[in-house]
């Protein structure tokens, strides 16, 4: 049993691997789809802003050195023109001047020189005369801009000032899916300017980053960063990762559940259990019951018997006990209930006094399942719910008395009774009835059978006739074999039995053809009956 449980485990741990599995597989190949995607990417947007970082550059050099070879170093009016020629063929430029050898500015291109920090040490450049360094205006905040200087012999120099911001492209198409920062910096580190593709996004030395490519120019001592931020890479991957991996958990709910209904196939004799219902090999015999104070019939029992294709009539003792363990008792319930509607129903109709009971298991009153399945079987058949009886057996304990009393009045609430079965041979005794109250207490076989015999089991019966009629439970005899036992019975005000005396259980046939041999109806009242019955 704890082997076969444990071997049910196996196709849901199967499963979850399997299920599993592929959304990680999933999420590692969109990862590396998007890793490879951007590092790509980034590579590329990186070589291409510094090509045109690389070309800027290339003519603010050139400005500077045609300046510089030409000996731009006063502030006369040709000198003047010189720089303004320079400005207009490098627009981004912010200022050309010339500068003393004490580092004064005697004049401007712009006519309005500006006081100017440097912020970098100076590097040198491809050109021999030319260094290269960054400045800014001297506050905090204020932008950093790239200086060249051409420098003469006699300590006079010659700037030209680039902002950092000029530098670095605005937009650079279809380099890159997400949103990236770009910096600029000097080989040594110090920061020239920075540009984020999206102001939303949040960038910058706290922000983490997934995504970094250097490159260092081959010409000037810079350096181009390109970051992707995570936040921003999450941003355009988002609906990708969220459409991917809902079908992904789809597919592996998908997975599971079919595992879980792997786990519940059953197999072995439960198995055959579920196809003898499915295939409706479960049928019912059924045992009258007689009055023996005037020798009517009341009704009968309905019990289960399995009929095997090759005709073979199984007792319950055989698969009961099995079915109850497994839970297949229920949906055997069902089919005795169905059969017994569908046996009866013709008979039964025009013969409202005939009852008919049906055996029920301990795990019928915890819930309301059966009262459920007892409408579905009778409200709309023509037996009526007060010709119905259901036996709770004493035989096993009920595990929750208070649901059980519940269960029960429930039952009786929709009309039919209930009976106590097997009384005396549980543990239940006395307690039972009171607490249960039931309508109707069946006296096991065992006391029937002492009859003649044994004084002390009569003394029982005679307590339990007694104790039926103060509380105005009906009594029925089982298991009643001989006409001695008829006669004490009789004697003692025991009005119903059951037993071989009369008749074994009888196929659905014999026991119709016996009812109609017993119970002849009277057509008028028939009639009437079937008539206000359809009303
Ligand atoms: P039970 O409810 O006590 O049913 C009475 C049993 O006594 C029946 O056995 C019946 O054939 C047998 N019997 C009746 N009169 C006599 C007699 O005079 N002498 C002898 N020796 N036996 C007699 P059966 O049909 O084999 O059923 C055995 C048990 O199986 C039943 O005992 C009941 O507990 C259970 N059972 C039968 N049908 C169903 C069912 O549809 N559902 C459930 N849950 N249990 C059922
Ligand atoms: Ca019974
Ligand atoms: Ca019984």
């Amino acid at each position: 049993m704890n082997q076969r449980k444990r071997a049910k485990w196996i196709p849901l741990v199967v499963a979850a691997v399997i299920s599993v599995a592929p959304l990680i597989g999933l999420n590692a190949l969109l990862w590396l789809h998007i890793n490879a995607n951007e590092s790509q990417q980034v590579e590329e947007a990186a070589a291409a802003i510094l090509a045109q970082v690389d070309l800027k550059l290339d003519s603010a050099m050139t400005a500077l050195i045609g300046l510089g070879v030409d000996n731009v170093r006063t502030c006369g009016q040709g000198e003047r023109e010189r720089m303004a020629r320079a400005g207009a063929m490098t627009p981004f430029t912010r200022e050309i001047a010339i500068v003393d050898a004490d580092g004064s500015v005697l004049c401007s291109h712009t006519g309005r020189p500006r006081v100017l920090r440097s912020i970098s040490p100076r590097h040198e450049t491809l050109h021999p005369q030319v260094t290269l360094d960054l400045v800014d205006h001297g506050s905090d905040n204020s932008p950093a801009h790239l200086r060249l200087s051409w420098a003469f012999d006699d300590g006079r120099s010659i700037r030209l000032v680039v902002p950092g911001s000029e530098l670095i492209p605005p937009i650079i198409v279809g380099k890159l899916q997400s949103d990236f920062l770009t910096q600029l910096m000097l080989a040594d580190g110090t920061l020239l300017s920075g540009r984020l593709t999206s102001p939303d996004i949040k960038a910058g030395a706290a922000a983490p980053h997934v995504f970094e490519s250097n490159r260092t120019s081959e010409r000037y001592p810079l350096l181009v960063q390109i970051s992707v931020p995570a936040s921003a890479l999450l941003q355009t991957y988002k609906d990708l990762f969220i459409y991917g991996n809902a079908g992904g958990l789809v597919m592996a709910s998908i997975v599971m559940l079919l595992a879980w209904l792997a786990t519940r196939r059953i197999d072995g004799p439960e198995r055959e259990i579920v196809d003898a219902i499915r295939k409706g090999q479960f049928i019912a015999y059924y045992q009258p019951v007689l009055d023996i104070s005037n020798g009517q019939l009341i009704g009968c029992e309905a019990l289960v018997r399995w009929r095997k294709p090759d005709g073979t009539i199984v007792p319950p003792s055989a698969f009961i006990g099995l079915a109850e363990k497994t839970g297949q008792i229920y949906g055997i319930t069902r089919a005795v209930l169905r059969r017994g509607r569908d046996d009866l129903e013709k008979a039964y109709i025009n013969r409202p006094q005939l009852k008919v009971s049906f055996n029920l298991v301990a795990g019928h009153f915890a819930s309301f399942d059966i009262i459920n399945d007892i409408l579905a079987v009778f409200e709309t058949s023509h037996i009526r719910m007060n010709q119905l009886v259901f036996e709770v057996t004493e035989r096993e304990e009920l595990p929750n008395m208070a649901r059980a009393r519940v269960v029960i009045a429930r039952l009786q609430e929709i009309g039919t009774q209930v009976a106590l079965d097997d009384v005396g041979t549980g543990h239940g005794g006395l307690s039972y009835l009171l607490k249960l109250g039931v309508d109707q207490m069946k006296i096991d076989k065992m006391f029937v059978d002492a009859i003649g015999t044994d004084r002390y089991s009569t003394a029982i019966i005679d307590s339990m006739v007694r104790l039926a009629s103060e509380m105005s439970m009906d009594l029925v005899a089982e298991g009643v074999e001989t006409q001695e036992q008829v006669d004490y019975l009789r004697a003692k005000g025991v009005r119903a039995a059951q037993g071989y005396i009369f008749a074994p259980p009888l196929p659905a046939k014999a026991y119709v053809a016996l009812v109609e041999a017993m119970c002849p109806v009277d057509q008028t009242a028939a009639t009437h009956i079937a008539a206000s019955d359809a009303a």
